[in-house]
């Protein structure tokens, strides 16, 4: 189930210095732009004036790719962007030697459906990813490590965040997909698992020097900035009152490896380099902290810079631009072409000063609508104005007020009608849709006697009081919510969350975070009922059933999870989570073979998970095969040798025929892993204990009645305080 985070040890390539003092140039923010865009415009007037064209666009086959992408970072953010104070030198330095675009916005404001629009070319509506949950990239769209595979690339993607897990689909093309974020056992409530961007950069760093020659692609995601925002020092001094920018600053110098072997290396001159990000960050702007909600300029705007010394001379382009155009780009300076259909266009002739008109812009911001019932809300840019689609629509003229401030709806009404007929025209591609297999699910759940109608929640109609504009409290509630939580005051979130059903009812993630909480206090029961009552609103939410599965079995009603779980274990594209959930409760019900059949499902969804294979060792010493049990951990350590639950697993098999030693060593492994695993904390902390070693033994058994759930640890919780010589 999920993932957890793996604490990882601070050091490493993150905290190294910048190499050298030529490497580490800052050019003074805002400034760079200028002074660019004056000498570029010099250097035309010059060209014009001695009669000399411009120089044509150059293109050049088998050049490496290097495509960065920092989520959740605001253009705005950057030295190269204008923000003054800011420590970004490396991709100040990209900038200052590349061509910056200056107005690139994203289609889509969270993680999996913006790096499906930027790794595809194509829009949220055409390739069908609209959300971080519930969404997987369709396996017959075409990508930008598909297309340049079949070129003969050597493929590498290296991703820092749980939302681009492989399971998503977009490891398809790549040679290598690394999502290993070390820990990956239990679901971690209100956390996305992450990795740090140093030991991501460490990864992508020895996979490109094992590839020697030849041209290749590699996609790095590194995930710093992205909420909570916490950076390390030297960043958590320096930024003390804005960490946000400290996490920015940190990201720039965990690329600092990568990206002094590239500019500064013997081969710089046969490497593309493409820098953006995902989506901005609102920080506050129109009463939203983070993103995901609406889509201004702040959350919309996002950097891109390209670098190919080779190639290009440095230049700023103030054309507009989205992602989609990015695959188009990178083809056509490859000299390959792009494929049919496409939304995006080639920004190559742009980097070498031709010019194009602008051409309009989808966007989306969908989330809140698919997992809170609100509003949905699209929305359109075109020719300096930004239309935004909700009850309470929205027209700001983007030149004359930037800070969207100023609606003009109600002045501009033809302008309005012209952008209203955009968006109509961009929705009519909207044709990718699960529609008949939704259905058929639902049908079955109802069946089941389930769900009572088919997507109860989703409005047919939306009014004022479902845009996302007049609901922004009930966001900060649910942000307080997980801050409460983080801090241990279970009691409350809940009341928080009961506040924030009683003025909305109908909103999934209330329920689920209902549910969370409720078990965290142990009472299963609250926990359970929560859980369903998130699965009713939103039948097809894998996350809300896998959970709901999950806590039946815990509640010792597995054969209840087995039986809601069944219209879903059968689907095209069965969810990796409900098939763990489903597993779980066969195994409980003494049903291996089956469960073993379903994480044989659940390992073809997702072959590089080694979660599912720790399940299926487990299941084999459920069922008393030893052998099979050791060489399923020993897979999984194969596949993440950072997974802390094969090495608990295997210290556990150590410990039943005998070898306390090596027992003992398995499980601090394990605990160094993840020192949150209170089953691991449990088993070090008893062992040692029972070895004699209780001095040794305290320090897991206080962590373990830290971590352990009170809901499914009462009895044992009790015992570990007798030890320690507590009361309870
Ligand atoms: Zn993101």
């Amino acid at each position: 189930m999920g993932r957890k985070q793996r604490r990882n040890k601070p050091g490493g390539a993150a905290s190294e210095p910048p190499p050298t003092p030529a490497a580490t140039r800052r050019r003074p923010s805002l400034r760079l732009g200028l002074v660019v865009a004056v000498v570029a415009a010099v250097a035309a007037a010059a060209a014009m004036a001695t009669g000399l064209l411009p120089a044509g666009v150059k293109r050049e086959a088998g050049l490496s790719v290097l495509l960065v992408s920092i989520d959740t970072l605001r253009a705005d953010a950057l030295g190269a962007y204008g923000r003054q104070g800011a420590d970004t030198p490396w991709i100040d330095r990209l900038a200052s030697e590349g061509v910056l675009f200056e107005t690139v916005r994203a289609h889509s404001v969270v993680t999996l459906p913006s790096h499906s629009n930027l790794l595809s070319g194509r829009l949220p509506l055409e390739h069908g990813v609209r959300d971080n949950t519930g969404f997987r990239f369709p396996k017959d769209v075409p990508t930008l490590a598909t297309l340049l595979k079949e070129r003969g690339y050597r493929t590498g993607a290296f991703v820092s965040a749980f939302v681009l897990d492989s399971r998503f689909g977009l490891d398809r093309g790549f040679d290598v997909y690394d999502d290993l974020l070390g820990g990956a056992e239990a679901r971690a409530e209100f956390h996305v698992p992450e990795r740090r961007g140093g030991l991501t950069v460490a990864a992508a760093s020895s996979w490109l020097a094992a590839q020697g020659e030849g041209p290749r692609f590699l996609f790095l995601h590194l995930y710093e900035p992205h909420f909570p925002y916490e950076p390390r020092e030297p960043q958590r001094t320096r930024f003390a009152a804005e960490p946000y920018h400290g996490e920015v600053s940190a990201v720039d110098a965990a690329l600092a490896p990568l990206f002094g072997r590239i500019l500064d290396g013997p081969e710089k001159e046969r490497w593309l380099v493409v820098l953006t990000s995902d989506h901005g960050e609102s920080l506050g702007e129109h009463a939203e902290m983070t993103h995901g909600i609406f889509a201004y300029e702040a959350s919309l705007r996002v950097p891109l810079i390209l670098h190919a010394p080779g190639l290009l001379r440095p230049r700023v382009v103030t054309t507009p631009a989205g992602h989609v155009d990015l695959l188009p780009t990178v083809l056509d300076a490859l000299g390959l072409p792009a494929p049919d259909g496409l939304s995006g266009r080639s920004l190559w002739p742009l980097a070498f000063g031709k010019r194009a008109a602008p051409v309009p812009a989808y966007f989306e911001a969908l989330s809140s609508s698919l997992n809170r019932g609100w509003a949905p809300l699209r929305g359109v840019v075109d020719g300096g104005l930004k239309y935004v689609d909700l009850p309470l629509p929205e027209l700001y003229d983007l030149e004359q007020d930037p800070s969207e401030a100023s609606n003009l709806v109600a002045r501009r009404p033809a302008d309005l009608d012209r952008l209203r007929e955009r968006l109509a025209r961009f929705r009519e591609r909207d044709g990718v849709s699960r529609v008949a297999e939704e259905a058929e699910a639902l049908e079955r759940l109802r069946a089941l006697g389930y769900v009572a109608s088919a997507a109860s929640h989703m409005k047919e109609r939306y009014g004022e009081a479902d845009d996302p504009k007049n609901l922004v409290e009930i966001d900060t509630r649910i942000r307080d919510v997980v801050s409460r939580y983080r801090s241990g005051d279970l009691q409350g979130a809940i009341a928080l969350c009961e506040e924030n059903i009683r003025e909305r009812p109908e909103m999934p993630v209330s329920y689920l975070h209902l549910a969370y909480l409720q078990r965290g206090l142990g009472n299963l029961k609250q926990a359970v009922a929560a859980a369903r009552r998130s699965f009713e609103l939103r039948p097809l939410d894998a996350e809300a059933l896998s959970l709901y599965a999950v806590y039946l079995t815990e509640a010792g009603q597995p054969a209840e999870a087995v039986k809601v779980t069944g219209p879903y274990a059968t689907g095209r594209e069965p969810d990796l989570d409900v098939l763990t959930a489903r597993g779980m409760a066969l195994a409980r019900l003494g049903r291996f073979d089956t469960a073993l059949a379903t994480f044989e499902t659940a390992r073809a969804v997702d072959p590089s998970n080694a979660s599912t294979l720790v399940n299926v060792g487990t299941v084999h010493l459920m069922a008393g095969a030893r052998d099979p049990a050791r060489r399923a951990f020993e897979a999984a350590l194969a596949v993440d040798p950072g997974i802390a639950r094969a090495h608990n697993s295997l210290g556990v098999m150590a410990m039943t025929e005998g070898r306390s030693d090596e027992a003992v060593l398995r499980w601090k492994r394990a605990v160094e892993l993840d020192p949150r695993d209170y089953q691991t904390l449990y088993n070090l902390g008893a062992t040692l204990r029972r070895l004699s070693r209780a001095t040794e033994a305290q320090q897991y058994l206080e962590a373990y009645l830290r971590e352990a759930p009170l809901a499914l640890e009462a009895r044992d919780m009790e015992r570990v305080r007798a030890w320690l010589g507590r009361r309870s």
